[in-house]
């Protein structure tokens, strides 16, 4: 059974926001989820400026998970991205890494076909789905859902994906979880501030684990497992995102942190999530075939 959650949109990710719905552990939920404009961007003439700003970095949800407390984790695994058939981009003055060079906004819609996104005319970028905000409520106050932190929020990390498994700590009851931001494919570190924004329908399943920890999301593809960090100076969300994959290596294979340290120097990589939003996201990420799952 399918649950659909749509029409819900919340600005901020807090354990205030009513519950979209309450669902069953184990449940299969399909969102569907507006571009990060909150779908205000109909055509490339259009004045960037006029749009309403209380309407941008939209989450469908929250969905209260029936069972998860605080201390909890909550698996969710994303089984499917449906993009819709056009995305957009925006060039905004003083904003991303080039922001002081723009002149003046620039809207760009761009096609998205089965496999592809046509950028320009002639050249085509293969599609590679992604999910830019998913998160819980955090543990106290609001946080706008154009921030990434512990919680999840906007991470931008394009390996959320389909048929990545994200782990991400549970902190109110019910978690809250919230999903919102897909792009039909984005660079990492998002330079320019957006990807290829598009709406979508997100289908996922929730199951709640107890007695895992984590401090940070995580997830895992079929070959890597990911920590994640959030911090204003990415270094340290690196170091972060990399201590967290040490203890788990530590752990997991009995080394002390000299050897734990060496193995993660040599086949761990340090990469950049996006370095464009209000807090900089790093992940750390190991083999699979050395570490195994996020879930012992
Ligand atoms: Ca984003
Ligand atoms: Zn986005």
């Amino acid at each position: 059974m399918e649950t659909l959650i749509s029409g819900n949109r919340i600005y901020h990710m807090s354990g205030e926001n009513p519950p979209a719905a309450r669902v069953p552990d184990g449940s299969r939920l399909v969102f569907e989820t507006e571009d990060c404009f909150g779908g205000q961007i109909t055509r490339e003439d259009q004045a960037i400026e006029a749009l309403d700003w209380e309407r941008i970095n939209p989450a469908t949800g929250p969905v209260w998970v029936e069972g998860a407390q605080p201390g909890d984790v909550l698996r969710v695994t994303i089984e499917k991205i449906q993009l819709a058939d056009h995305g957009t981009m925006a060039a905004v003055p003083d904003s991303g890494i080039f922001g002081s060079r723009v002149q003046a906004s620039r809207i760009k819609i761009l096609p998205i076909r089965e496999d592809e996104v046509e950028f320009r005319p002639g050249l085509t970028l293969p599609l590679r789905p992604m999910i830019g905000v998913i998160g819980v409520a955090p543990a106290e106050g609001k946080i706008p859902c154009g921030t990434p932190g512990s919680h999840g929020g906007n991470m931008d990390n394009t390996r959320i994906g389909e048929g990545t498994v994200l782990y991400l700590p549970v902190f109110v009851p019910g978690a809250l979880l919230a999903i919102g931001d897909v792009h039909a494919c984005m660079g990492d570190g998002e330079v320019m501030v957006t990807g290829v924004e598009t709406s979508a329908q997100v289908t996922v399943t929730v199951k709640v684990l107890k007695g895992m920890t984590l401090r940070d999301p995580a997830l895992e593809t079929a070959d890597r497992l990911y920590a994640v960090a959030s911090h204003t100076d990415l270094s340290q969300a690196i170091h972060t995102a990399a201590s967290a994959m040490l203890e788990l290596t530590m752990e997991r294979l009995g080394m002390d942190l000299e050897e734990a340290g060496m193995l993660l120097s040599a086949c761990g990589n340090a990469e950049v999530c996006q370095i464009v939003d209000p807090l900089s996201t790093a992940r750390f990420s190991m083999p699979r075939k050395i570490l195994g799952s996020w879930q012992a």
